[in-house]
């Protein structure tokens, strides 16, 4: 659903940005009108996009000059793609948790390694090409420097508002949630979506399965389900009444959306133990088993493949490589 503005708490102003993205259409933008104003993720930074931020701000009833804060929530590019624009028109200060900043400052980099990394992979020529117009569309998002790095417990001040950053890794490991203590709000970025469970798993690892990995080599973007239910725990330590995602819509049962995450996140664990308790199988069979037809297949062979870590960190499941290929089976 496309939402212009809307102030949806006294001081909170929602705004979507579409996205090329299947799957996920579109990103809550979201405007804090405060003695010190805010913007809460910036898009992928077209100009369109970079537009609409700043008419949003304007129809906040924010000059766009006196705008001091861009906070992201994490180092994937629909979040954090537009704050080079955005910084520019305002000269507003650029707020990411440390581990988010390194990925994001690092980004162009990263995706020229990838690049490289891609052409040592065996795949369908129509995947290859596919995955090399990904990377030339990650390298035309413009990047900019992180001015406040941020961590776990930080303060970040806006005046008449005051946000906890709460560390919550796992979607991405420098991920942060935004935690207004005196209005119970919280902002999770893309840890608790308004609908359905955010991606979680090996990222990129789902291509580069296989590939081994060169000394100091990151597969880029992976995230960990262990550490994504644990920060979802901590939520739970939290008093909560709303919940501002980045995707979705706002929700008012905070509780009920964390519980219905871990939930379902635990059911796709207890099926793939109940997969492997049929025997030794490869990846791409459990793949199929847990997932059935699919889109994507990267994409639900890295989270595939982040449950199995998980598994095999606690003792669980082992694996084996047998000519190239991996196989796993419960200890
Ligand atoms: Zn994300
Ligand atoms: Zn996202």
């Amino acid at each position: 659903m496309v939402v212009i503005l809307e102030e949806v708490i006294k001081g909170v102003y929602r705004m979507t940005l579409p996205l090329p993205f299947r799957g996920t259409d579109y990103l809550n933008v979201y405007i804090l009108k405060e003695e010190k104003p805010a913007v809460i993720d910036t898009g992928i930074g077209d100009q369109i996009s970079v537009e609409r931020v700043l008419r949003g701000v304007e129809e906040a009833g924010i000059r766009v000059s006196d705008l001091e804060h861009i906070i992201t929530t994490h180092e994937h590019i629909e979040h954090f793609g537009g704050n080079k624009d955005v910084k520019d028109r305002t000269g507003a200060d650029v707020y990411a948790h440390v581990i988010a900043a390194d990925a994001i400052e690092g980004f162009h980099e990263a995706v020229l390694k990838l690049g490289k990394l891609i052409d040592r992979v065996e795949m369908p020529v129509w995947d290859r090409e596919r995955l090399k117009i990904i990377m030339r569309f990650n390298l035309m998002v413009k990047v900019t420097s992180v001015d406040h790095r941020v961590r776990d417990g930080d303060i970040i001040d806006l005046g008449s508002r005051e946000l906890k950053v709460i560390h919550t890794p796992g979607h991405s490991l420098g991920h942060i949630c935004l935690y207004d203590e005196e209005r119970k709000a919280l902002f999770t970025g893309d840890h608790v979506l308004g609908e359905g469970t955010p991606f979680v798993g090996s990222g990129f690892g789902g291509i580069f399965y296989g590939v081994e990995r060169e000394e100091g080599e990151s597969w880029w973007f992976e995230g960990d389900i262990d550490l994504y239910m644990k920060s979802l725990e901590k939520l739970l330590g939290l008093e909560v009444r709303i919940i501002f995602p980045a995707h979705g819509p706002v929700s008012t049962d905070p509780y009920g959306r964390i519980a219905e995450t871990l939930e379902r996140k635990k059911s796709r664990e207890r099926k793939l133990v109940e997969i492997l308790q049929e025997g030794r199988k490869d990846l791409e069979a459990i793949v199929r088993e847990l997932y059935g037809q699919v889109n994507d297949i990267y994409l639900v062979r890295g989270a595939t493949l982040g449950y199995l870590n998980k598994l095999i960190k606690e003792g669980k499941v082992r694996f084996t490589m047998k000519e190239g290929k991996l196989y796993f089976e419960p200890t």
